[in-house]
């Protein structure tokens, strides 16, 4: 019996976990936590249906409506940071960090230092803090697994090899919703428009992202903390199927591509199952008729994104956590219609060219605290900047 809790459980990745626990065959897994936001009638099911333990709203005004919908189930209810952190800190083996954004963070580092394993999609987690995630992760004898689709490909073509000899690794982009719009288009996308996600059914930040090549730009710095490789062995390759997620290359000029279905139940149940493999329920893809798999490089003008990773590697320090954090605002920015989809880069850029002329700011050691006291500033920037251009 292996103990599950699942964080973001009402999310695209919870939901997607909770369909691989739900049809796990009976007594395989207890679900000791699940936590989500305001969808308290969503999280009340799933945790009535799951007998978990507790169920937690990261919101407090949602509490009394969370603790109805809990009535006579038997099912703890808590709510806020505080009540998130002890709920990943319950003894469970196996912990799911599904929260979007750099919220994800503490929680995730609370499970770790229980010595579970965590199976890691909140990418932005390895993006803020990678070096103190892969620290406490060893310090607690916990165990970081990568869900993210193009890491846990990478994860599984090292199995058994040699590190050492690594050349490369490439990762793949379908390129997003609009990666065959004209350039001078791109500044007039919509909210609607870049939410819809040519291959992948996923969160609506996420989707965001794709478009905008943010999200494969985090992957970029997720798969330098993950694998310890230097940012010039990392490539992007534009693959508009999104059928192989990521290809791993040797010193003998050998490349192990990882190919399937883009359902993100692989990726979860092989974190799920590690280091066994067991029988997932996707789609088995079916090459003859598939016919034929395209590649491309991207086009730097119009993914500044994928630059702007390769100048926070460059910076490093925690560079990473105010490149999020900057996105995170920038992104919010483009939802509320403040700013354009152009300018989420542009604001972006600006935040992290401001953060880097004031010395010493990204040199603080890797501890929480550094992280989101920098988070905090690099939004507060990112404000600023989104207020003087809507000026
Ligand atoms: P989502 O928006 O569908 O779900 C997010 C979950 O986090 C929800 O349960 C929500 O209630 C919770 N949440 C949101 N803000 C919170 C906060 N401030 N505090 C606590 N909980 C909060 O997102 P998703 O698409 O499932 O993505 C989750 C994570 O997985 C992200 O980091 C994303 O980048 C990553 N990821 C997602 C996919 C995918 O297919 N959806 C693929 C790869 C990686
Ligand atoms: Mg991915």
């Amino acid at each position: 019996m292996k103990r599950v809790s699942i964080l973001g459980a009402t999310g695209s990745i919870g939901q997607n976990t909770l369909d691989l626990v739900r049809r796990a065959p009976e007594g395989a897994f207890e679900v000791v936590a699940l936590t989500g936001g305001r969808n308290v009638a969503q999280l009340a099911a799933d945790a009535r249906e799951a007998r978990a333990q507790v169920a937690v709203t990261a919101h407090e005004e949602c509490l009394p409506a969370l603790r109805a919908a809990l009535d006579g189930s038997g099912v703890e209810a808590a709510a806020g940071q505080g009540a998130l952190a002890e709920a990943a800190a319950r003894p469970a083996d196996w912990v799911m960090s599904a929260i979007v954004g750099a919220a994800g963070l503490a929680p995730g580092l609370a499970a770790l230092e229980q010595g579970a394993t965590l199976a890691l999609a909140n990418k932005e987690s390895m993006v803020c803090a990678g070096p103190l995630v892969i620290e406490t992760a060893r310090r607690h004898g916990g165990t970081v697994l990568p869900v993210d689709s193009e890491h846990s490909a990478i994860f599984q073509g090292l199995v058994g090899e040699d590190r050492e000899a690594v050349e490369r690794i490439v990762i793949t982009a379908s390129g997003g919703a609009f990666r065959d719009w004209p350039l001078e288009r791109l500044a007039q996308a919509t909210l609607a428009e870049a939410s819809t996600h040519p291959n992948w059914a996923m969160g609506q930040r996420i989707t965001i992202d794709s478009a905008s090549m943010f999200n494969k730009a985090l992957e970029v710095i997720e798969t330098r903390e993950f694998f310890g490789l230097d940012p010039e062995r990392i490539e992007v390759l534009v693959h508009p199927e999104s059928l192989v997620h990521a290809l791993v290359g040797f010193a003998d000029g050998a490349l192990m591509a990882h190919v399937g279905p883009p359902d993100m139940r692989h990726a979860i149940g092989y974190a799920l199952n590690w280091p066994e493999r067991r029988p997932l329920p996707v789609e088995r893809l079916d090459l003859a008729r598939i016919g034929q798999l395209t590649f491309r490089a991207p086009d730097d003008r119009r993914y500044p994104a994928l630059r702007l990773a390769r100048e926070v590697m460059a910076q490093g320090g925690l560079s990473g956590a105010a490149f999020n954090a900057a996105k995170e605002v920038a992104l919010d920015g483009f939802i509320a219609g403040r700013i354009g989809f152009l300018q989420m880069a542009e604001v972006v850029e600006e935040t992290l060219t401001r953060l880097w002329s004031e010395p010493g700011r990204i040199d603080a050691p890797f501890t929480l605290d550094n992280v989101l006291s920098l988070d905090a500033f690099a939004r507060g920037a990112a404000g600023q900047v989104i207020t003087e251009r809507a000026a």
